[in-house]
């Protein structure tokens, strides 16, 4: 490569939605402002391409042998967070896959309207500066400042303290399994299909030990993109663990325990971080997903064909998050949970039993958001087989 010694941008003319050109929007000001904040210089020569799409809302800087890659935001009326985000997935996977070594990779705010400052916005820009994003003019458009994650911990908490305005929204989860290794759980379709390379990315910035990446494919095994695998394989520390609803058919005809990530998947998705729902522990090493129609029985159902019995064995209403105790002490029987959400010990244990299942159990009554219609009929199933 050459050395500019004039910053030089590149941008692709043509939008991917919205049939506006970029040509348009990013104006001289707008160009000068940017090169200004990412090289010193005000001068600049800028080169709009016609052909293909500008996929990362992208404009690419060169300038005395670095190459920066310029994410934008939408501009004008902001539409929703996903959009907001998706496109600078794309830009920081380019980015990763850029082989020169001086490379940068920044995001500009175009002048825009709505708020960019919630819950699932600051979550994200954090995720974006933890991934090395560098904000140009973030003091113009937002009140608070930017602060990357330190530890996987930190990033799981911010994650789940602005989960419920990410409900029911396929999202992508973050966990520690049993052994304590960071697990991503993301599903290879829809919306938030981006997320899994990012949180990839972040992950493998925080960690330098195993980061595991369960893909929830829709049917069979439709990977994620295919720039986003590539990257995702070139983060040494990232293992991805595929698995589609055939490959946990095949578990659930083999084993009474079924090991299934999308039951896990479905439960982060209704309950939450791991947290014992009896004892409130939240050590994910010691956290388990308690099926509450124990998979043994479903299995012994004959009337069911099988494709049901798995949809039932991989219900999120259909599970819990229970400790090892109360795991082991709901499943032989010695903690009961009537429909009303009531624990109970089971009235013919020995007084020293129930003492000390009292002592370890503050929890009484089930949250209620657990009580759901579907957990009921889990629940009814369970009993009624017993
Ligand atoms: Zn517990």
């Amino acid at each position: 490569m050459t050395k500019r010694t004039v910053p030089h941008f590149t941008i692709k003319r043509r939008a991917q939605k919205g049939g506006y050109l970029y040509s348009d929007i990013l104006t001289p000001e707008i160009l000068r402002d940017v090169c200004l904040r990412v090289t010193g210089c005000d001068e600049y020569t800028c080169e709009f391409i016609d052909g293909g799409y500008n996929k990362g809302r992208l404009a690419i800087l060169e300038y005395q042998g670095t190459i920066t890659y310029v994410s934008f935001s939408e501009a004008g009326k902001i539409e929703g967070r996903n959009s907001f985000f998706q496109s600078l997935t794309t830009a920081l996977v380019g980015y990763y896959r850029e082989e020169r070594e001086q490379k940068r990779i920044c995001f500009y705010f175009l002048p825009l309207e709505g708020n960019v400052e919630g819950p699932y916005f600051r979550f994200m820009y954090r995720v974006m500066a933890t991934a090395g994003v560098e904000f140009l003019n973030d003091d113009d458009f937002l009140k608070q400042k930017i602060y990357p994650f330190i530890t996987t911990d930190d990033l799981i908490a911010a994650r789940h303290s602005n989960r419920s305005s990410n409900r029911g929204n396929n999202s992508t989860y973050i966990t520690k399994g049993s052994s304590g290794v960071p697990q991503i759980y993301g599903k290879t379709y829809g919306a938030s299909k981006k997320e899994a390379a990012l949180l990839c990315i972040v992950l493998s910035h925080l960690t330098p030990s195993r980061v595991e990446l369960y893909e929830i494919c829709e049917q069979d095994l439709s990977e994620l993109p295919k720039p986003d695998l590539e990257v995702i394989r070139k983060l040494s520390n990232v293992e991805i663990i595929p698995t589609s609803l055939s490959m946990e058919r095949v578990s659930f005809e083999r084993d009474d325990k079924l090991r299934s990530a999308r039951f896990i998947y479905n439960l982060l998705a209704k309950l939450g971080p791991k947290k014992c729902a009896l004892c409130g522990c939240e050590i994910p090493e010691l956290i388990n997903g308690a099926h509450i129609w124990p998979v043994a029985d479903i299995k012994r159902q004959p009337a069911l064909d099988t494709a049901l019995k798995l949809e039932y064995a991989l219900d999120g209403d259909n599970g819990l998050w229970l400790c090892e105790n109360h795991h082991k002490l709901f499943d032989e029987g010695f903690l009961l949970i009537d429909r009303s959400g009531k624990i109970e010990c089971r009235s013919d244990l020995e007084e020293k039993t129930k003492e000390y299942i009292t002592a370890i159990t503050p929890v009484t009554h089930l949250d209620p958001g657990i009580l759901t219609p579907r957990f009921d009929d889990y629940l009814q199933k369970r009993y009624e087989i017993k």
